[in-house]
């Protein structure tokens, strides 16, 4: 009940602040991001004041790393609060609105004349024309979310004009904005810190971790054909013997005071090999799909298990990002000598603060290289990063584009059985790197000829990842169903006649209501809610969709004095439908 009285009293402020339409928000400029020429390319002073009235504190960085993504902006920290005012820093016009359950939840784009595209995201209410356009667009089209582009100059903004309040809207976990800028052309993100937008930051970045990887069967780190933990593990700069070729991480973060708990991303990572530059790891700006090349460039199996993220210097020979340039070898060190060798890491924030530390291997060539018979198996078919792959199986194939793997690899795949599945589980999975494809994969799996043409309409293929099922958004193709996945993994066919379910929070049957907003919990058990409308006394009402908290927000303005009725009406992904109806008696 805490969380429904903040949302009464957040949504009454909120639509006060709304029709405040003044500004205070200066900040004075700086000029001392020099140490990098990104910045003064970018630096036109259009974008070098905040877009909120509160000094830079940022709960994320730009390019930080995510699951499967970058993050694309900053993260400016809101005093925990929503509802605070969000001011276009330059003229322009609306160019898209996109209102999502997920994700950004409600995002606003502004285009500019200067090619630049400024994004916010996780807002709680859009202001003025803007939001008068959602409520029309909302109502007129009975959705709450939508994504559309609108034409230039429709709803035009002027600098400094009020567009939206921040909120915690989509997948945010807590209070915030998210700011990013763009080149309007192609959506291209760039760094705003490379702007010109006021901090401070004294401190230098951390380096948590660093470990070196064998970078094949034969290679030898102390002896053992496994990763070590340098650092922090060993105690001082030991020597470490090596054998063949090898390759290293590293886990670093920066933060903007000593003792901030938020760990944000670091600007650049050089890594000299005795002294010469062999690798540089750095992202300033970048296109949406190359986002998925974080998996390529993190020790993955390390980020899976705690999220510590260990960014190696090798490159694999099918990612194609330019942010993790090797100088050498494909950033795979290898020495052919006897000799004592220095490895260093140097560690740099967005005001060029460096932390670097170093050890030493020793190269060793008399090492005799296991010769690993584990190298010699196959039970795999070969796939080669830049082909087309497919594989056709007994009620099951799988097709995989060219550059949708980062490396040359075995598909292996195998079958069992499952309860709750029609059909065998197909388990796919690459035997050398275990990351996830770059883009969506593509299965198909045979319709079992036991399941009567009535209960086709509601298959859907699932996929198993360890003890989570989900399911792939589906198509049936002549005797198959076919779906797209973003991960290999278990594949098999379900059937789905459960209808999504609704339970009212704030409200009972028949009981006096008193609050300004209605809400309910949905959920469904497999295919997904694929819409939902709600109406109070027959009359369509936008019901705000919460995906992180599984909630529907209506609010209750239109309710009128004695008994109403309440209905939703909610339908899954293979057309299970819910209707539900409530009377609610305001006093
Ligand atoms: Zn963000």
């Amino acid at each position: 009940m805490k969380y429904t009285t903040r949302i009464l009293s957040l949504l009454i402020t909120l639509s006060f602040l709304c029709s405040v339409e003044a500004q205070n928000n200066s900040f004075s400029t700086r000029s001392d991001s020099d140490h990098n020429n990104v910045a003064s390319s970018l630096s036109n002073g259009n974008y070098t004041t905040m877009p909120i009235a509160l000094p830079m504190s940022l709960a994320g960085c730009f390019a930080e790393i995510r699951p499967n993504h970058f993050h694309s902006g900053l993260d400016l920290r809101t005093n925990g609060k929503e509802g605070e005012k969000v001011y276009a820093p330059n003229d322009g016009y609306v160019s898209r609105i996109n209102i999502s359950a997920w994700g950004g939840g409600k995002v606003l784009y502004i285009t500019h004349p200067d090619g630049y595209r400024t994004v916010y995201m996780h807002l709680s209410q859009f202001c003025g024309a803007i939001g008068r356009f959602v409520e029309d667009y909302q109502y007129n089209n009975h959705v709450y979310a939508f994504d559309i582009d609108l034409p230039k100059d429709s709803i035009k903004v002027k600098k400094g004009q009020l567009v939206a309040l921040t909120g915690n809207t989509g997948g945010s976990a807590g209070p915030h904005l998210h700011y990013e800028i763009r080149l309007a052309e192609n959506d291209q993100t760039i760094n705003p810190l490379y702007f010109g937008l006021p901090y401070s930051d004294p401190v230098a970045p951390t380096i948590a971790g660093i470990k070196i990887y064998p970078a094949n069967k034969q290679s030898t780190i102390n002896g053992k054909n496994s990763e070590l933990k340098v650092f922090p593990e060993s105690k001082g700069e030991n020597d470490i013997t090596v054998a063949g070729r090898f390759y290293t991480g590293i886990y670093t973060y920066d933060q903007m005071e000593s003792g901030s708990r938020n760990k944000n991303g670091i600007e650049r990572i050089e890594l000299f090999v005795d002294g010469e530059l062999f690798h540089r790891y750095q992202v300033p700006t970048f296109m949406f799909e190359e986002t998925r090349t974080v998996n390529a460039l993190i020790d993955y199996a390390q980020y899976q298990r705690n999220r510590e993220y260990y960014i190696l210097s090798r490159h694999l020979r099918g990612d194609r990002n330019n942010f993790n340039i090797a100088f050498k070898n494909n950033g795979y060190i290898e020495f052919f000598d006897n000799n004592k060798h220095k490895i260093e890491y140097r560690v740099s924030d967005y005001k060029g603060n460096t932390t670097s530390r170093s050890f030493f291997v020793i190269s060793d060539t008399s090492a005799k290289l296991t010769n690993s018979s584990d190298n010699l198996r196959s039970n795999g078919t070969p796939i080669v990063y830049f082909k087309r792959f497919h594989l056709d199986r007994e009620g099951f194939s799988l097709d995989i584009e060219p550059y949708n793997i980062y490396d040359n690899d075995e598909l292996i795949y195998r079958t069992t059985t499952a309860s709750n599945v029609i059909t065998p589980v197909h388990w796919t999975g690459l035997r050398n790197n275990a990351l996830p494809p770059h883009q969506s994969i593509n299965v198909a799996l045979a319709i079992p000829g036991s399941i009567p043409a009535s209960m086709r309409d509601k298959l859907t293929i699932v996929c198993i990842n360890g003890k989570n099922k989900s399911a792939c958004p589906t198509k049936e193709d002549n005797g198959w169903l076919k779906a797209t996945s973003r991960t290999f993994g278990g594949f098999a066919i379900c059937i789905d006649t459960t209808a999504p379910s609704i339970n009212g929070v704030n409200f009972s049957e028949g009981k006096p209501f008193k609050a300004n907003i209605i809400i309910v919990k949905i959920s469904d058990n497999l295919s997904g809610i694929a819409n939902y409308n709600c109406y109070i006394n027959g009359e369509w009402q936008v019901a705000e969709h919460d995906g992180k908290t599984s909630s529907l927000y209506v609010s209750a303005n239109s309710l009128h004095k004695g008994s109403n009725t309440i209905s939703f009406t909610l339908t899954d992904a293979v057309g299970n439908t819910t209707e539900k109806t409530w009377k609610i008696l305001k006093p």
